[in-house]
């Protein structure tokens, strides 16, 4: 007989335990539950879309924590089942977008509690104030630990050198990273734009015990996870063109890379990556000494954003695309800002005291 484990639960359910749930019963009741804790995720999120206000997201969690907290208490509660479990990994999904840790690690107890097949589904999490990694295919939540103190020493390294102020595309949410152990790298790692509620960065690795970079085919991953970021600050042109030809996230990439090489080289973290021996803004201006900055292609534009680099610094960089970000009247698609060479100049004349900086800036910017 399936029924459920605990008979303190109140209500109609509890006259059903009593008599002992069918089947039937008991999916329905498990995805009713599971309705319920999804809808009150979405409800949260869907009224933080239209009016996010200064609002962060873990003020956001204690938002319909009350009622998602009965859902999943009754849900912990019933027997293992195929439906309940499926169950689980709703709500475990749902708990990430509103970056629940707490009742992340409940469900995922619980799928383990019952050998379901379902938590690898799901995988691991780890929750910190700027992000909410997911690991998938078989990483440990040491090895999330291990990833989020290089990402977050990344975050801290664009801190420094260009001072971003937002980086989700819906302000005040989290940063979210799907790392997933793959046998190979097949596809690189990228910024998916897709999801509703937060900017996510899709990350692929091969190793499951260090994030070592590059790796032995040649994949420069801890650069990849820089420049991956710099798509995430900007998007250049419109859906049919891509203004910097791809030259923007790997002048970010290479800026982050150098940077953190320089400052942190020692560091525990940094120990696995070499990158910056292949990716540095030194290589590329001494690749693109003899080009011409303009924006007609990728290395114009990296000349061209060399060039910026060097005559105002990347604080100035990040200081005008903030002053566009607090005024927020540019392109979105799915909410993802699109930055254009003619705004950037916008940024630059409203936000650089400077005045040769501002003159080289006109000189270099359409
Ligand atoms: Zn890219």
């Amino acid at each position: 007989m399936i029924r459920a484990r605990c008979a303190r639960f109140a209500g109609p359910l509890a006259v059903v335990v009593a008599l002992g749930l069918a089947p039937g019963a008991i999916r329905a009741q498990a995805d009713r539950l599971a309705d319920a804790y999804e809808k009150s995720v979405r409800d949260v999120n869907e009224a933080h879309l239209r009016k996010p206000g200064d609002t962060t997201e873990d003020a956001l969690a204690q938002r319909g924590a009350r009622e998602r907290q009965r859902a999943l208490d009754a849900l912990l509660r019933l027997e293992a089942s195929e439906a309940v479990d499926a169950a689980l990994l709703r709500c475990g999904e749902a708990a990430l977008d509103l970056a629940l840790g707490d009742d992340f690690a409940r469900i995922r107890t619980q799928l383990v509690t019952h050998g379901a097949t379902q938590r690898e589904q799901l995988g691991t999490a780890l929750v910190r104030p700027r992000f909410v990694l997911r690991g998938l295919g078989g990483l440990d939540d040491d090895y999330l630990q291990r990833f989020a103190d290089v990402f977050d020493a990344i975050l801290t390294g664009y801190d420094e050198v260009f001072g971003f102020d937002e980086w989700s595309k819906v302000p005040g949410k989290k940063l979210r990273v799907r790392v997933h152990l793959v046998e190979q790298v097949t596809a690189p790692p990228h910024f998916a734009p897709e999801f509703p509620w937060h900017s996510e960065i899709d990350f692929p690795v091969i190793d499951p015990n260090e994030l070592t970079s590059p790796t032995a085919d040649g994949k420069f991953l801890f650069y990849g996870l820089c420049h991956e970021l710099g798509h995430v600050i900007a998007m250049w042109g419109d859906r049919d063109r891509e203004e910097d030809h791809h030259a923007w996230a790997h002048y970010t990439g290479c800026a982050i890379v150098d940077h953190l090489a320089a400052t942190h080289g020692d560091a525990e973290w940094m120990k696995p990556s070499r990158d910056g021996r292949w990716r540095s803004p030194r290589i590329e201006r001494e690749r693109l000494a003899d080009s011409t900055p303009g924006t007609g292609d990728r290395d114009a534009v990296l000349k061209l954003l060399l060039d910026l680099h060097d005559a105002v610094g990347p604080r100035a960089i990040g200081t005008a695309l903030n002053w566009q970000d607090a005024k927020d009247r540019r392109l979105r698609i799915n909410r993802v800002r699109y930055d254009s060479f003619g705004e950037l100049r916008e940024g630059f004349e409203r936000t650089l005291r400077d005045r040769a900086g501002l003159a080289r800036v006109r000189a270099l910017l359409p």
